[in-house]
């Protein structure tokens, strides 16, 4: 890239201002001169037609495009990613997961398949969601890097390279950031809340969880479940696995066909899934620093108000009218029972801790 630019500089003509001060002077008063049209006529020329080869150390690409009822986008989805990789010195295949469209989606990318060999599809006889045809999609793929995307091209194919180029400095994950977003308000705002409260609870410091726009080095999409609606948090599940994350920001556009299939209720499931995240990725393996910490908190905050009001009482002072003792003895019980979940976690843990779970980076 960088060469290019440099070509495109000496090249005669393509910038007036180098080789022609005066002449560029004039150009600023009079536009329409010859000269003026030739040099842009060049300009795009030498810009468009320059070879434009990326080189990037990944040897086979996966592209993941879950789909629901996308029928109107998806031909003109796979054109826009072919000719996106087109520039790209790297193989490829494109892995389409029907999650069980009523439309003529299935239809459309069959043919897609049938006529070109890159093109692979799976379909579900049901709609199971977004998280679950993420998951299917990466039980196929054979590349050594996965990207995911949206089908309703929202997302920009043209961002794939960039995203390669930032795996390629050595992160594992890299997410898309849809920095200037074309969604509705209510969805903008709405989403930057969800964002703001899942980057305080996880500590990764990325602006934009739920892009679908995301790539992935092979082992972390092999070591990463997703299921439910957990696909908003795969970089939180990434960096629990010890996986490193980036971002950058990438193109968006507005939805042309269709419409959105997450309502306003994404907002309400997104944040009990991050305490599902929060608890699943730190206190699975050792729920007795999350239920016994707080069940011990509990017990001697009540335990505390008691052993006062106790001595209120062997001082003589009434009970009766202390709403206190009530708060101080549902204290001491609810600590005990957290207590109690947190001893049956440990035993659970106990039974089932599994070798296979903790990643192994390098062996001598
Ligand atoms: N999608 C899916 N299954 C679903 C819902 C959505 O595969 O149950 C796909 C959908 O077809 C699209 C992507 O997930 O390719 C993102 O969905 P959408 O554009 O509705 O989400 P938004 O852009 O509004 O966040
Ligand atoms: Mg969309």
């Amino acid at each position: 890239m960088e060469e290019n630019k440099a070509t495109e500089a000496n090249e005669p003509g393509s910038t007036p201002e180098k080789h022609d001060p005066e002449q560029n002077d004039s150009q600023a008063k009079a536009p329409y001169r010859k000269g003026y049209y030739y040099n842009r006529r060049r300009k795009y020329f030498n810009k468009t037609h320059q070879p434009r080869q990326e080189k990037i150390s990944f040897k086979k690409l996966s592209v993941v495009v879950p789909l629901f009822n996308e029928e109107e986008s998806l031909t003109l989805l796979a054109n826009e990613i072919k000719k996106a990789l087109r520039p790209v010195e790297i193989s490829y295949e494109v892995i389409f997961v029907d999650d069980g469209s009523t439309d003529g989606s299935l239809k459309i990318i069959k043919e897609m398949c049938r006529q070109d060999k890159r093109f692979l599809y799976v379909s579900f006889r049901k709609n199971y969601g977004k998280s679950a045809a993420l998951q299917i999609g990466f039980r196929q793929v054979t590349g050594d890097v996965v990207v995911t995307m949206d089908a309703d091209l929202q997302d920009d194919p043209n961002e794939i390279p960039n995203l390669l180029k930032k795996l390629d400095e050595g992160f594992d994950l890299v997410s898309g950031w849809k920095k200037k977003r074309y969604d509705p308000f209510i969805k903008r705002q709405s989403s930057k809340f969800f964002n703001f409260v899942t980057r305080l609870m996880s500590g990764i410091k990325i602006h934009d969880f739920n892009c679908g726009l995301k790539a992935y080095r092979r082992e972390v999409i092999d070591n990463i479940k997703v299921y439910g609606e957990l696909h908003r948090y795969m970089p939180v599940l990434a960096d629990w696995e010890g996986f490193t994350v980036a971002e950058i920001p990438v193109t968006h556009h507005a939805r042309r066909y269709g419409k959105t299939k997450f309502g306003i209720s994404r907002f309400f499931k997104g944040f009990i899934d991050l305490i599902t995240v929060i608890f699943s990725t730190r206190y699975i393996k050792r729920p007795m620093h999350f239920f016994g910490f707080l069940g011990a908190l509990s017990f001697l905050i009540g335990l505390i108000l008691n052993a006062v009001l106790t001595y209120y009482w062997i001082t003589g002072h009434s009970l009766s009218n202390r709403p206190m003792l009530f708060l101080g003895m549902l204290l001491i019980i609810v600590g005990i029972q957290l207590f109690s979940v947190g001893l049956l976690g440990e035993m659970l843990v106990r039974g089932s801790v599994d070798e296979k779970e903790y990643i192994i980076k390098d062996k001598g």
